[in-house]
């Protein structure tokens, strides 16, 4: 864990580290985008999941067997492209793999995806499991209107907290609203939800957009103009 900032220590960084031994959590910089791609690892089971799939997944899928792990679940933080690029060819290759997206998203997705056997529309409020870890599915409409943020409370080999929040939150920032879909209101929403996670909540970002890799929910409250806005307005206000 890292004093100064409560990260572990395979997050607190500029630059992802990719698997960390008995870490739950991977993070992986791919792509021309500096999108984030995560591995939720269950050490209990071995079993795992992929979020936000890029086409070239060469590091993830390497970590993943040389670590002895099963690849079980899809998750889709929303489904812009550069979130969804790796999925067809992930399919191909595993077409039984659990999907999970959110229902107003599933406009991006091709037919082939939507029709895969473990393709399951997320409700709000849902929570499925990865082996043993528990992960809780959380409408956060604002930079596309059905993002699902993931959250993993305090569990067997998780010791803190997390949140993937795919486009929805950033480092010190939020996501764009103007795109296809996209609500500033909503997001004001949605943040008003995130802050009432606990402060001790790691959040695992879409994209590498800050120095950081990743922030706690404690300092983004102090530290993040979006989420020191009091209404819609100071939102829309923002540079
Ligand atoms: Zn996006």
């Amino acid at each position: 864990m890292n004093k100064a900032s409560n990260l572990p220590e395979s997050l607190a960084s500029s630059q992802a580290k990719g698997f960390s031994n008995g870490e739950p959590i991977a993070q992986f910089e791919i792509g021309s985008q500096q999108n984030f791609i995560y591995l939720v690892l269950d050490f209990a089971t071995k079993q795992a999941a992929i979020v936000d799939p890029q086409k070239d997944l060469t590091a993830p899928m390497k970590a993943l067997s040389e670590n002895g792990f099963t690849l079980t679940t899809l998750i889709l933080t929303h489904t812009h492209f550069d979130h969804t690029a790796g999925v067809v060819p992930l399919l191909s290759q595993m077409p039984n793999l659990e999907i999970r997206a959110g229902e107003l998203d599933l406009h991006r997705l091709p037919k082939s995806v939507l029709k895969a056997p473990g393709f399951k529309v997320l409700q709000d409020g849902e929570k499925f499991r990865v082996g043993s870890i528990e992960i809780e599915a959380l409408h956060t409409p604002g930079h596309s209107a059905g993002a699902f943020s993931y959250f993993m409370k305090t569990q067997g080999g998780l010791r803190v907290p997390y949140l993937l929040t795919g486009d929805t939150i950033f480092i010190r920032d939020c996501g764009r609203t103007d795109l296809d879909t996209g609500s500033t209101r909503e997001m004001f929403d949605s943040i008003q939800r995130v802050k009432k996670l606990p402060p001790e909540t790691v959040l695992l970002v879409g994209h590498h957009y800050a120095r950081e890799c990743a922030t706690t929910l404690k300092t983004e409250l102090q530290e993040s103009p979006p989420f020191r806005c009091k209404s819609v307005e100071e939102l829309e206000a923002l540079p």
